[in-house]
């Protein structure tokens, strides 16, 4: 392929990609249930956001949802990832806890599971958390005292092996 093409075809990659976060963005942005979490929140799609890889969204305490432009998903998975982020802001997840691994892990499998109960968007791994999870703080006492806790792994939106919720106030970059 020449130089020409091979930059049209990334370009038409970036296009395609592009298309389909709109879409999913379109897809939470007319749905009822969100309109009030998204007056607190803001949803960029940028760049320079230090996602880890195949991570598709990061979420900041000061409510700005990170979005990254790299990720190849669905419209359905958008908007199911950025309704996830909406609901940590909205459950008020921004709640410091001695381990905030655990934290993230018992937050992500609640809200996963209220989106699967509501049947909203597409979700972007495969298999569900485990049933029988309804509240944080007890999820996350539990899975303090679980060894094995990987039936619980790879329900956030920032990839398998990152948290997606970010606490710190001066990471957003966004006034960089
Ligand atoms: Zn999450």
């Amino acid at each position: 392929m020449s130089n020409v093409k091979q930059k049209q075809a990334q370009k038409e990659q970036h296009d395609i990609a592009l298309e389909q976060f709109k879409m999913g963005y379109m897809m939470i942005r007319s749905e009822l249930m969100f309109i009030d979490l998204f007056s607190e929140a803001r949803v960029l799609r940028d760049i320079s956001g230090g996602y880890p890889k195949n991570g598709l969204a990061l979420v900041m305490k000061d409510g700005v949802i990170r979005c990254n432009p790299e990720a190849r998903a669905e419209p359905g998975e958008w908007a199911r990832a950025i309704g996830h982020c909406l609901l940590h802001l909205g459950m008020e997840h921004f709640t410091p806890h001695e381990s905030p691994i655990e934290w993230n892990i018992a937050c992500d499998c609640v809200v996963e599971k209220f989106l699967n109960d509501l049947k909203f968007g597409k979700p972007w791994y495969f298999g569900a958390p485990p049933s029988g999870i309804s509240d944080e703080e007890r999820l996350y006492n539990r899975l303090c005292e679980t060894v094995d806790k990987s039936e619980y792994l790879g329900f956030g939106t920032a990839g398998a092996d990152a948290p997606d919720m970010v606490f710190a106030e001066n990471q957003s970059g966004h006034t960089r």
